[in-house]
């Protein structure tokens, strides 16, 4: 049996979530087109016959803010300290820059084993690859470097056995049909934020946070009466998160219930209320009770 922890890190927007839920199979970890959309460092847990791989998504690697931001980048470094390999995502459409350089430095430091994963080769054409992949590879150095899309799929065969082949002998960490270390409500907060990050623009986003007040399966049906609370920064953004006549929160609220019913396997009755925390981010009261961890 060969079992141990995998971090995948890399600065924010590389594709971090995206090749982690392809890597276990079923949706983990939220994806989006913003920056920062992964807040809290997730356990995901990959079962293979003779291995089990507890991969953990980081945060992205940036300059933090606020409280919130430091609380991110602190998450991600942690991570790193703890596992027996790294998976250090860049983007092949971005060159390298300094954050993917700071990202490589702790790497160094921390003399762990990595290995360079750029992504998002579906995206440019092979001479832009082939630039890419070389200032990557100026980054540090790496056990192995893989070429892949975590979109597409391309070139990611085979990847979780070789990842697995890199573990330790170990015992299984955790029961073989447990996906997540995270509560069901974590994950529908997180599917809430996912399709407001859809439906919003700006510095939106960014000020959003969502909290499942509560979960109660009624006795009688085959219902979940979920609760949610969103907060956001400002009465501006109340404005926006709700749309015009409730029709943002409507939406983002479907949407979300839908895939959290898939997710939980019955049927979910889904009440969302928008509050205006005033500097949320650096409250280390709500950020305890969101779960970022410091
Ligand atoms: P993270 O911040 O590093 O976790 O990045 P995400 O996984 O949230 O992905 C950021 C954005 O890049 C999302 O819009 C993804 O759909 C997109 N993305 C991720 N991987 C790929 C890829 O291989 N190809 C393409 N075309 N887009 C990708
Ligand atoms: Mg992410």
């Amino acid at each position: 049996m060969k079992s141990g922890f995998t971090a995948i890190v890399g600065k924010p927007n590389v594709g971090k979530s995206t090749l982690l839920n392809r890597l276990i199979g079923t949706k983990v970890s939220i994806v989006s087109d913003k920056r920062q959309t992964t807040r809290n460092r997730i356990n995901a847990i990959a079962n293979l016959p003779d291995a089990q791989v507890i991969f953990i998504d980081t945060p992205g690697i940036h300059k933090p803010h606020h409280g919130l931001g430091k609380r991110m980048v602190q998450a991600a470094r942690t991570a790193m300290e703890e596992v027996d390999l790294i998976l250090f995502v860049t983007d092949a459409t971005s060159p390298a820059r300094d954050d993917d350089r700071t990202v490589a430095s702790y790497i160094r430091d921390l003399g762990t084993p990595a290995w360079l994963v750029i992504n998002k080769k579906d995206l440019v054409d092979e001479e832009t690859l082939a630039v890419s992949e070389r200032a990557c590879r100026a980054l540090g150095e790496f056990d192995r470097v893989k070429i892949l899309s975590a979109e597409t799929g391309e070139n990611l065969e085979g990847f979780i056995g070789e990842i697995a082949d890199a573990m330790p002998e170990g015992p299984m960490y955790y029961p073989p049909d447990m996906v997540v270390d995270r509560p069901e409500e974590f994950f529908i907060a997180e599917l809430i934020r996912e399709k407001l990050l859809e439906l919003t623009r700006e510095e939106v986003p960014h000020s959003i946070a969502v909290v499942v007040e509560e979960m109660i399966p009624r006795e009688d049906r085959d219902i979940v009466d979920v609760s949610a609370t969103v907060y956001v920064d400002r009465e501006s953004q109340k404005g926006i998160v709700i749309g015009a006549g409730g029709s943002v929160l409507k939406e983002a609220g479907a949407r979300a219930r839908l895939e959290a019913e898939r997710l939980l396997g019955s049927q979910i009755n889904l009440k969302t209320w928008v509050k205006v925390r005033r500097g949320w981010r650096d409250d280390e009261a709500i950020l305890d009770r969101l779960g970022y961890s410091e």
